[in-house]
This record gives structure tokens, C-alpha cells and sequence, in this order.
């Protein structure tokens, strides 16, 4: 059986599916197809927070009130942080980011991925130009003399279309069959994931405390008015991630009250901790004719600054723009040039953002004096200066 469509986007996560319905309201003839391998959504429950959080920044916000899906995210749950707090453990280095200083009145938002991701596909299914097949894998792909590409998914039927972007993860079975060429190194850390309950309200802060074994975050979570729960992101050497992992919950609250300095008191409750292999991945390219790479597909990196999925929406953004600027045109979706068009927006950005957290987190990690006397004394210059605060925020928090 052969169905046709114009784009099929494989893996229905944040990036794919926020993409897929960008193309699809901003292009109403074109046919998408969204392949996603798990078989159903997870339900975000009303009970407790979901352990995986992303911190979206305004541009994200702007990009999921476009596609219709942030009214969702509102109804739902989400928390603004107002506040800022990064401040080296080792020493006393510290900076401190307002959001009043910006004239706005948050630097962002924590969102639970189960609340972004239900608020996207309520907006995906509406759309009635997307087929979302689901639970189905690719298993083949390859170009047809048609300029298109023939994509076989593991029940048999074969999805044709014009392009191909793989929106499939870290692990992405597309970038590695399209022998994309990459970048990447293991990190030697594990990021240690939960909730906890605070004895102090977090006061819509988010907090990072930076340690020559790696960065801990607090990020603020709110629910009917509470301020007292958190969620946490411990990156760590892997032997400290497996001793922590190995605590029991009094013992690993001890630990992490002293670890965060009590900064918001004791740790009262930890909900069930996940540990996650941390590894940066870069693309050398993102686009081959007829294929694109979006997201963690294209990228991975260090959760340290909280912009995995922010870098990956504004590769849908720019795609998609892309996309619907070679519609207008009545440009061919198989012409190179889009792609490639994408990739120059996209890649730079990425690769100086990668290069930044790269160097944050040598910087921090080392033990060496000299850079410990200079982290702490750039922070302090850095709090010092207002403009500069404002310019980090506009490039880093954008
Ligand atoms: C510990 C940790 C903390 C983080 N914190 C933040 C943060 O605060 N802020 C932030 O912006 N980012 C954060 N990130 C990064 C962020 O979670 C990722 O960048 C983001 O989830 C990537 O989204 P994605 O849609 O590209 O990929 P994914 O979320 O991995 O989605 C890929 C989708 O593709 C599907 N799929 C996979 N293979 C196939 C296949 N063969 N066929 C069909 N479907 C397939 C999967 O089922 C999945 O639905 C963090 C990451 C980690 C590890």
C-alpha cells in the first residue's frame, strides 16, 4: 500500500509535533504525515509533576502561542521564574538575573514535557491536513527517481513524499541510516532528575549552583499556588550519580540539602530519581537532499543552561518558515536550496550556543586556581554590569 504526502516528519515529540503543526497551519494544501513510534501520549497527572521539565524561553513561548498551543500549556500547569540565581559553590562568585532589570515580567517558564507535549498534539490533531501514524517505526528509506523519498514503515505501508525530516531523538535511527557524519563526545556525567518538596518557597526562582563535579538546578514548579516544589537536574561525575542513585530518600535529601547550601531550607520529600547519560551531539551538516534534521536528532547538549528544547523548537521555527516562504514561491519541497537555507540559520547559532555551555562547563568543572579565581571574579564583574546582564539575557535567555 503507497500513500503520498508532502513532508513526513518522523518522531512526534516537542520538535516534530510543534513543527508539523507550524507547516500545517501556515501551509493548508500541504499533507503531512508524523510518524511516532511510542503508542500513546502520557497523560500529565494532576497528582504529582512530571519528572522531566524544559525551561522555554520567550522566543519558545511566542512559537507555541503562534501554533496555538501555549493557551493549552496554561491551562494545564506551567511556572514562571522570575528570578535567577547562579552562583559558583567553590567560591564566591555570583550572579543575579531579574526580570524587572529586563522590563518583563518573567525570564522564562518550567513546563513539564507530558503538559507541553499534550498542549501541541490537542493542536495536531486539529489539524486535518497531518496523519499522525502511531505506534509505527521507519524501516527504509530511500530516494526515488521521482525527486522524492519512499519511506517504509514497519507495517509494510510505504509513505511517499518530498522530504523527510527526522525529528526522532537523540538516538535518531534517520541521521545514523543517512549516515550523517557527527560530532560527539561522552560527558563521563549522568544529570540525576526528580522532584522535590522544599521547607521554603522557591520564590519563582531558578537557582544553579555550579561545582567542580557538575552544575545542580533548582527550577521552580507551582501548582494551585504552591511554592514549595522544585525540579531538580544533578549533573554529575558517573561514580557520584551512582552513589546518589544508590541512597536511600533521607540520605539523598541530606545530600542535596547540602549540596543546594539550604538555600531553600530542608529537602522535605524526593520523588523517584531517573539518571540520564549525558553526551554532546553535533551534526557536521543538518540536510542531505530530501532530508533535514531537527532537534535532538540534530543536537544534543549539556542540560546546564536549559536549552535543549529551545534550540530545537527554533529549528522548527526557521524550517517551517522555510517551508511555507518555497510554497508562496512555488518552489518545488525537493529543491536543495530550502534545506540548505535552514541549515544556514540553524547550524551557527547551534554550534556558538554548544561551544558556550562547552566552555561554561570546563570552566566550572576545573580545579585549577587560576580559572577558579577568574570564574568568580567574572561572575562578580559580570553582576556588576548591568548592560552586559541585560545583553546575556537578550542572546542566552532569548
Ligand atoms: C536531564 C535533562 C534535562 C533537560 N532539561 C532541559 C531544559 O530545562 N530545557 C530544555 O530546553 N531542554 C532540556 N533538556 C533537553 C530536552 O529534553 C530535549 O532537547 C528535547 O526533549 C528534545 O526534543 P525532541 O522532540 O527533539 O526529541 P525527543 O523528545 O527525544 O522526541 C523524539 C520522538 O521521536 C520518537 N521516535 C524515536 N525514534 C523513532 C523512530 N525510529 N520512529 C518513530 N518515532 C521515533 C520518540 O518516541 C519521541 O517521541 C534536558 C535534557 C535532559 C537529558
Amino acid at each position: 500500500m503507497k500513500d503520498n504526502y508532502d513532508v513526513v516528519i518522523v518522531g512526534a515529540g516537542i520538535v516534530g509535533a510543534a513543527l508539523a503543526v507550524a507547516v500545517a497551519k501556515a501551509c493548508s494544501a500541504i499533507k503531512i504525515a508524523v510518524v511516532e513510534a511510542s503508542p500513546t501520549l502520557v497523560e500529565p497527572s494532576c497528582k504529582q509533576f512530571d519528572p522531566r521539565v524544559v525551561a522555554l524561553t520567550k522566543t519558545s513561548q511566542h512559537f507555541l502561542h503562534a501554533i496555538g498551543a501555549w493557551e493549552g500549556i496554561k491551562q494545564q500547569r506551567h511556572c514562571p521564574y522570575r528570578d535567577m540565581q547562579v552562583w559558583d559553590g567553590e567560591g564566591n562568585g555570583h550572579i543575579h538575573f531579574d526580570s524587572r532589570d529586563q522590563r518583563t515580567d518573567a525570564l522564562g517558564h518550567i513546563v513539564e514535557n507530558s503538559v507541553a507535549l499534550m498542549a501541541i498534539h490537542r493542536q495536531l490533531s486539529a489539524c486535518t491536513n497531518i496523519d499522525l501514524l502511531r505506534p509505527q517505526r521507519v524501516e527504509s528509506f530511500r530516494r526515488t527517481d521521482g525527486e522524492g523519498i519512499a519511506v517504509t514503515l514497519d507495517c509494510g505501508v510505504v509513505v511517499q513524499a518530498s522530504l523527510l525530516i527526522a525529528a526522532d531523538g537523540a538516538e535518531s535511527h534517520i541521521r545514523k541510516s543517512a549516515a550523517f557524519a557527527m560530532r560527539e563526545w561522552d560527558y563521563g556525567h549522568q544529570a540525576i532528575v526528580t522532584t522535590v518538596r522544599t521547607e521554603k518557597s522557591h520564590r519563582f526562582t531558578a537557582w544553579q549552583r555550579f561545582m567542580t563535579t557538575g552544575p545542580l538546578a533548582f527550577l521552580p514548579l507551582s501548582d494551585r499556588g504552591s511554592e514549595h516544589h522544585c525540579s531538580i537536574v544533578w549533573s554529575c561525575e558517573n561514580d557520584l550519580a551512582k552513589e546518589l542513585m544508590a541512597l536511600n530518600e533521607t540520605d539523598f535529601c541530606r545530600r542535596l540539602g547540602l549540596a543546594f547550601e539550604h538555600k531553600l531550607g530542608a529537602i522535605e520529600w524526593v520523588d523517584k530519581r531517573y539518571s540520564i547519560g549525558l553526551r554532546q551531539r553535533h551534526a557536521k551538516h543538518y540536510v542531505q537532499n530530501n532530508i533535514a534534521l531537527v532537534g535532538d536528532a540534530a543536537h544534543t547538549i549539556h542540560p546546564l543552561a536549559g536549552q535543549g528544547v529551545n534550540l530545537g523548537l527554533f529549528d522548527a521555527m526557521a524550517l517551517s518558515e522555510e517551508i511555507s516562504r518555497a510554497v508562496q514561491r512555488q518552489v518545488p519541497l525537493h529543491d536543495l536550496s530550502i534545506l540548505r537555507r535552514y541549515q544556514r540559520r540553524r547550524l551557527s547559532d547551534n554550534l556558538m550556543m554548544m561551544a558556550v555551555m562547552e566552555a561554561f562547563k570546563r570552566l566550572f568543572g576545573s580545579r585549577n586556581l587560576a580559572l577558579h579565581w577568574l570564574r568568580n571574579e567574572g561572575l562578580r564583574q559580570v553582576d556588576n554590569l548591568s548592560l552586559l546582564k541585560k545583553i546575556i539575557v537578550k542572546y542566552a535567555l532569548k
